[in-house]
């Protein structure tokens, strides 16, 4: 099974969905750090609104929500240790 590489935040917003008033989770500001995790395709149902789902980054910390969509090398926020063990200690941009 396919293995990819998504982005992941320690911690979490909540916003009222206008529509079925139910509490959606997202992710914080863009400026918030956030980390790369391993997960299995499949494991995520396809769509904009990321998952409420524990996992634990490539750097060690503990992330609280993961976005279905690729992880960005290249994001300001993006946590460099997670970027540095993503490809073996070689940065690459
Ligand atoms: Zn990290």
């Amino acid at each position: 099974m396919k293995r990819l590489l998504l982005p992941g935040w320690e911690r979490y917003d909540v916003r009222r969905d206008p529509n079925d008033h139910r509490l959606d989770p997202v992710a914080p500001g863009a400026s918030e750090k956030f980390h790369a995790v391993r997960v299995f395709e499949g494991r995520l149902a396809e769509g904009a609104t990321p998952v409420v789902m524990e996992g634990v980054a490539l750097c060690g910390a503990v992330v609280r929500l993961v976005a279905n969509r690729e992880f960005d090398f290249g994001a300001e926020a993006a946590c460099q240790a997670c970027v540095t063990r993503a490809y073996g200690g070689k940065r690459m941009k």
